[in-house]
């Protein structure tokens, strides 16, 4: 009834303020929303409606209920004339601010329905949809709002209007963190490419490297397997890692005779994992990190052979 009533009165303040007529009318388990028939809506209008409606519950204003015949009804300027048939339509008479027909349970007067709040608003086919919730419903929904807030301010140990300035300050963290995360993955791959080049001889006109590490991303590994096959001119690279996903990344310099792509198929279909890539650079996830080292070995003699 709270609901059904709000929606009376807010579908009239978006006639008497904007002339935005309402199309439909939704019931959901914890909202109701009016679908308005116009091609825009600002915040400011948004409002705006809200606080006439809220205006009009304040002003406890009685809803009287009353039958016409449809020809008397057509010269009372009703907010929405009904398609029906029927010779009687009953009329919501909201004193001196809308009159319309309609069939269902209202409030006596305005002030029962208790007040009204306007939530999200969305573009739609015809229109646009505002949601709102009215009476009960508000102050359930301004007490869940609420805690949900807290609970965010608490995390931040600061005031729930400060929530916004504390999350976006994070967030400029979190970027900021992860382009120097970047930089330094970067700088350890060059390094730790400079290093295993070092150590590894050459064999057959080329350097083969097969390493496997217990705790290196697969973005670290492809890192790494550009880094080794653009350093030098002439290396394979045969990469595993264990954790946190087990993952394989082959690569070799281009000009080098093999098929990454292919080798690394193969391999993972020992695994009973997935991948593939191009002819100098392939990547692939295993299910475990089992076998990952006697894949590398297995790879590595075929590259031998
Ligand atoms: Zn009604």
């Amino acid at each position: 009834m709270q609901q059904h009533s709000a929606q009376h009165v807010l579908s009239a303040a978006f006639v008497r303020l904007f002339n935005m007529p309402t199309v439909s009318f939704h019931m959901a388990d914890e909202y109701c929303s009016i679908d308005l028939d116009s091609p825009s809506l600002s915040k400011e209008q948004v409002e705006s409606a809200e606080r006439l409606a809220n205006e009009i519950i304040l002003e406890n204003r009685p809803v009287d209920l009353r039958f016409v015949t449809r020809d008397e009804a057509a010269t009372l300027g009703l907010r929405k004339l009904p398609p029906t048939e029927r010779d009687q339509l009953r009329l919501i008479d909201i004193h001196d601010f809308d009159l319309t027909a309609c069939g269902g349970t209202h409030v006596n007067r305005t002030g029962q329905i208790g007040g009204i709040c306007l939530r999200r608003t969305e573009k739609v086919r015809q229109g646009y949809r505002v949601e709102f919730v009215a009476g009960g419903r508000a102050v359930a929904t301004a007490r869940r709002d609420f805690n949900t807030l807290t609970e965010i301010a608490a995390l931040f140990s600061a005031h729930i209007y400060d929530g916004p300035q504390h999350a976006r300050k994070s967030l400029d963290e979190i970027r900021s963190l992860r382009k120097q995360i970047e930089q330094s993955q970067d700088e350890l791959a060059a390094a730790q490419a400079a290093t295993l080049l070092a150590e590894t001889p050459e064999s057959h006109g080329r350097k083969l490297v097969v390493r496997t590490f217990s705790d290196r991303d697969l973005n670290f590994l492809k890192l790494l397997g550009q880094k080794l096959t653009r350093q030098s001119p002439a290396v394979i690279a045969l990469l595993a890692t264990e954790s946190p996903q087990p993952a394989l990344v082959f690569a070799q310099s281009a000009g080098q005779p093999h098929d990454m792509g292919k080798l690394l198929k193969e391999t993972m279909a020992k695994l009973g994992g997935r991948g593939g890539g191009s002819k100098d650079l392939a990547q692939g996830g295993a299910p475990t990190a089992q076998g990952l080292d006697a894949a590398l070995t297995t790879a590595a003699q075929f590259l031998s052979r």
